[in-house]
């Protein structure tokens, strides 16, 4: 995490003072434990806990890439908007990564979480009157196929289709899928672009699936192979297919 509280219960934000600035003690917002400062060789200044058991805010050591891209973005934002990092949420006890102009919360999820999180997750923010973008770290982006948990997080816009966001820490660049939809083979086709970090204002970049566009399309090509393999899934009883001829 990038953010504490200090003795005086002021917040301290790590991407706006030198680690040689904290001398006193620094407390988790949420479960108030101590937390250690950690200035290592490989990941950015960052506070960690002592012990994570008692907290319900962090449930693990952020990677370097999230550390990484929290800042990357924040820098970001920055140029333009109001923005607050691990800003607390105490009413649904809540932090999201950014948090934008007050109301958008920006979630980097840059490791697997469960359905059931994502959901309690998104409906809090929408209850509490937040908007909620969800932006995607290296383990989840989409490759071939898409699974359940990439699915809830698909989002829609007439422009673009089915869309996604990915971010690569590596290359630095927000990336854009978009017009995302499944082969019969199960194979996922789309298009992408790609946005340098720092292009821009950020909040527009991320309204881009809703700029109006010359219609987008994908060539497809047709698979004459295609009988050949719903033969072969169903000789092997694949149960999509199977469920699939016993509709027609
Ligand atoms: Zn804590």
């Amino acid at each position: 995490m990038l953010t504490a509280i200090d003795e005086n219960g002021q917040v301290v934000n790590l991407l706006e003072i030198e680690v040689k600035e904290l001398t006193g003690k620094y407390f988790c917002p949420s479960c108030k434990s101590e937390l250690f400062i950690k200035n290592g060789e490989i990941k950015m200044p960052h506070f960690a806990h002592k012990s994570l058991k008692a907290c319900d805010l962090w449930l693990e050591n952020e990677s370097e890439q999230h550390l990484g891209l929290k800042k990357a973005l924040y820098q970001w934002f920055k140029k333009t908007d109001k923005v607050e990092i691990e800003a607390y949420i105490p009413e649904f006890k809540q932090r999201p990564d950014l948090l934008v102009n007050d109301k958008i919360a920006i979630e980097i999820q840059c490791s697997h979480l469960s359905m059931k999180r994502l959901k309690e997750r998104t409906e809090n923010y929408q209850v509490h009157g937040f908007t909620v973008l969800w932006l995607m770290g290296q383990d989840l982006w989409l490759k071939d196929q898409i699974t359940n948990l990439q699915k809830n997080l698909v989002y829609f816009s007439e422009n673009r289709g089915f869309y996604y966001w990915e971010l690569d820490f590596k290359t630095q660049k927000l990336r854009l899928k978009t017009l995302i939809h499944e082969d019969l083979s199960g194979k996922i086709i789309y298009l992408q672009e790609e946005i340098p970090f720092g292009q821009g204002r950020l909040i527009e970049q991320l309204r881009l699936p809703f700029l109006s566009k010359k219609l987008l399309t994908i060539p497809l090509i047709v698979d004459l192979k295609l009988a050949e393999f719903i033969r072969r899934q169903l000789y092997y009883c694949s149960p999509k297919w199977l469920k699939l001829q016993e509709k027609y």
